[in-house]
């Protein structure tokens, strides 16, 4: 029985460093172009935006950060007519790598400038999260996100630091438009039982998913009408 099982354990793990050495030298066929490897699990590619998330788009979605050009290719990829904006500001309140965002995949946007990632984010998040909730808890899709902005020079309220909004790092949400014209807003809505409020509870917790600070009308009396959202240094999620 012993020997049995130290067979099965020995065949096992030579399948294991099989599949490893395989996968070793797969990956730099796929870079010469020998084959496809998936985008999703590729781990120098630039995020596919449609695409479901996985445990690889985190990453993709850092080198997009480092990588204006590439995040703009990716946001043309899902079909948003991106383009750089050229840099802008001065002192602590300089922007660059800023793109012009007017919609998502579904919904539109009042036309805003923000750093390219917070746009991929935001696409992905409204996707991949807010749509099938808006779907599931309303039976009808998010038509429009209402906002108060991303760029504005300032501190952070009742603070000396400069906010992520100096340089357009962030982004504030304060409602949505559903396609039948109902607008479910965060003052209006928010800790209510109804599907208008249990669509802003998904919201705040699925933008937790996606940006490193989330800051609901939970946080404090500030975010009362709205849901901020940064890709600063700390991680918040209230
Ligand atoms: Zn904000």
């Amino acid at each position: 029985m012993r020997h049995n099982r130290s067979v099965v354990l020995r065949v096992l793990v030579r399948a294991f460093l099989g599949l490893m050495l395989l996968v070793a030298l797969a990956y730099p066929l796929s870079r010469l172009g020998v084959f496809d490897w998936p985008r999703s699990f590729d781990p120098l590619a630039l995020p596919d935006l449609d695409q479901s998330p996985s445990f690889m788009t985190d990453w993709q979605l850092r080198l997009a950060e480092a990588d204006p050009e590439g995040c703009v290719a990716a946001l043309r990829r899902a079909g948003l007519p991106a383009s750089l904006r050229a840099e802008r500001g001065s002192g602590s309140c300089v922007v660059s790598g800023a793109v012009s965002l007017a919609r998502l995949s579904q919904a539109k946007l009042r036309p805003e400038d923000m750093r390219c990632v917070i746009a991929a984010r935001l696409y992905m998040w409204e996707r991949h999260a807010l749509q099938p909730a808006a779907r599931r808890l309303l039976g009808q899709p998010v038509a429009e996100v209402l906002h108060f902005g991303s760029y504005s020079c300032r501190t952070m309220r009742g603070r000396t630091s400069m906010s992520e909004h100096a340089t357009a790092n962030a982004f504030d949400i304060s409602g949505f438009r559903l396609a039948n014209g109902q607008v479910v807003s965060v003052k209006g809505d928010w800790g209510k039982s109804s599907a208008a409020g249990k669509l802003l509870t998904a919201a705040r917790d699925s933008l937790c998913d996606w940006f490193n600070v989330t800051l609901s009308p939970d946080y404090n009396a500030d975010h009362a009408d709205h849901f901020h959202v940064d890709m600063g240094w700390y991680r918040t999620c209230r």
